[in-house]
C-alpha cells in the first residue's frame, strides 16, 4: 500500500494475540503515528493466548522498522472477576457446543462490552481516542456484542458517560476470513501473512502441535475451521498455495 502521512491522534488496540487482533494492528499501525495495545486476562484456559500476544508484538517490532517507531506501550487488565461471573467454555472446562439461545458455549455474555469499558478507561488515561477491536459480524459467531449495531450503542454510551471523543474501530466487520488474510497480505505482505501464521494463536482448545498452513492448532474446533476455512478461500482466490 503507499505510505500515507499518519493520522496525528492515537489508537488503542485490543489485542488478543489471534488472527484478526494482528491484522488489526497492522492496520492501526499503518494509519496511526501512535499505537498501543490492551490485552485482557479473564482466566483464558490457555496461557498460550497471552504468549502469542507477545511474539507477534515482537515479531512486528523485528519485522516492521517503520511500524516500531509507532508501537507503544502493551497493557495486560486483570478481568478475572469478571471471567467469574461469565464462566463459559473458554474460561471453564467445559465442551463446546451449541446453546438454547443458538450462540456457542464459548459465548460469554457482555465481553466485548466489558472489553470496550475498560479500554477507553484505559485510552483516556493514554490519551487515545481510537479503540480498534477485530469484531466481525461476517462470518459464522454472530455474537451479538460484535455486531456494528452494538458497538455504535456502545460507542455513544462510552462517549456521553467519559465525556469522550473515542471511536470504536472495526476494519474486519464486513470482511470474509478470507478477505482478513488478504488484508493482512496488502497491509504487510508476505512477512505479516508468515508472522500471523507462525505465532497468532485461534485455537479454542490451545493446542498448538500441529503446522497447518494456516498455522497452529487442533484443526477442528469452531475457530480452527474458521481460520483454516478462510485460508483456503484466499488460496482458492489465487494466493500462492505455498506456506510463506
Ligand atoms: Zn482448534
Amino acid at each position: 500500500m503507499t505510505p500515507s502521512p499518519p493520522l496525528a491522534d492515537g489508537a488503542l488496540v485490543l489485542f488478543s494475540g489471534g488472527q484478526d487482533s494482528a491484522v488489526c494492528l497492522a492496520w492501526a499501525l499503518d494509519r496511526y503515528a501512535r499505537v498501543e495495545t490492551v490485552g485482557f486476562d479473564y482466566g483464558q484456559r490457555h496461557i498460550v493466548e497471552m504468549q502469542a500476544r507477545q511474539r507477534v508484538r515482537a515479531g512486528v517490532l523485528a519485522r516492521f522498522p517503520h511500524w516500531a517507531d509507532r508501537l507503544g506501550e502493551d497493557h495486560v487488565l486483570d478481568l478475572r472477576g469478571f471471567g467469574a461471573v461469565a464462566e463459559s467454555a473458554l474460561t471453564a472446562d467445559r465442551e463446546i457446543e451449541m446453546t438454547a439461545r443458538g450462540l456457542p458455549s464459548t459465548f460469554v455474555p457482555g465481553r466485548n462490552l466489558v472489553f470496550l469499558v475498560y479500554a477507553a478507561a484505559l485510552a483516556d488515561r493514554r490519551g487515545l481516542t481510537a479503540l480498534v477491536g477485530g469484531m466481525c459480524e461476517t462470518d459464522y459467531s454472530g455474537y451479538p456484542d460484535c455486531r456494528r449495531d452494538t458497538l455504535d450503542a456502545m460507542e455513544i454510551s462510552l462517549n456521553l458517560g467519559m465525556e469522550g471523543a473515542f471511536r470504536i474501530e472495526t476494519p474486519l466487520m464486513r470482511l470474509t476470513k478470507a478477505e482478513t488474510w488478504r488484508l493482512g497480505a496488502a497491509l504487510g505482505g508476505e512477512s505479516l501473512v508468515g508472522l500471523i501464521v507462525e505465532e497468532s494463536h485461534t485455537c479454542y482448545r490451545g493446542e498448538r502441535g500441529e503446522r497447518h498452513p494456516w498455522g497452529y492448532g487442533c484443526g477442528h474446533c469452531p475457530a480452527c475451521e474458521l481460520r483454516a476455512a478462510g485460508w483456503d478461500g484466499w488460496v482458492a482466490d489465487g494466493r500462492p498455495a505455498t506456506a510463506p
